[in-house]
């Protein structure tokens, strides 16, 4: 029996901006997609939001911190263990892309997260007149990102019908591995 490999992802963002429904979609994707994963595996536990996967011999395990911005002092536990960070955004919520901004550039900020690679989310692109790539990624991928070494991607995804999950997860599993 072979010990499995495990590392940690951060899924953060807004509370509505689609966390919960991401990690399910990835559930489904993986399963029946992901040609590379194996024993595929993803378990939620409603209100932690936890899910695992397991790929090639490595095994993912999600952290979902929304909704527990009052425990901000506990971030740093998970800052200096984590080896990747998601970041969703909802694409349709014009009237919180600033709040949105703001937690992300303080999360982006902590040096525990220099060289963690990150994917940034613009999710919903499923729903009409919602704001694109090229209108979110100028927000969330400015210069300040870029200090360090850090693998960054921004996708458009849609967490409810599956759309650019798989290709973010497989961005995700490479620069990690
Ligand atoms: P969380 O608070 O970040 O975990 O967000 P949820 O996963 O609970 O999603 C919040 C709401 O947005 C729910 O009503 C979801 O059905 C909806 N939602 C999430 N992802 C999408 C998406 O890609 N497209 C659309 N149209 N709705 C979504």
């Amino acid at each position: 029996i072979t010990q499995k490999e495990d590392f940690y992802v951060l899924l953060l963002g807004l509370d509505n901006a689609g966390k919960t429904t991401f990690l399910e979609a990835t559930k489904t994707r993986f399963v029946n997609h992901y040609k590379g994963m194996h024993a595929s595996k993803i378990t939620t536990t409603v209100g932690l939001n936890i899910g695992q996967i397991e790929v090639d011999g490595i095994r993912l395990n999600f952290w979902d911190l929304g909704g527990q911005q009052e425990l901000q002092s506990l971030w740093d536990k998970y800052y200096s263990e984590c080896h990747g960070i998601i970041y969703v955004i909802d694409s349709n919520d014009r009237d919180r892309m600033e709040e949105s901004k703001v937690v992300f550039d303080k999360m982006i900020k902590n040096d525990l997260l220099t060289d963690v690679p990150l994917l940034v989310l613009a999710n919903k692109q499923d729903l009409p007149d919602v704001m694109g790539v090229r209108e979110i990624k100028p927000v969330f991928q400015h210069a300040g990102i870029l200090i360090g070494r850090r693998d960054c991607l921004t996708i458009p995804i849609s967490a409810l019908n599956g759309e650019g999950v798989h290709e973010g997860i497989t961005w995700l599993v490479d620069a990690i591995k």
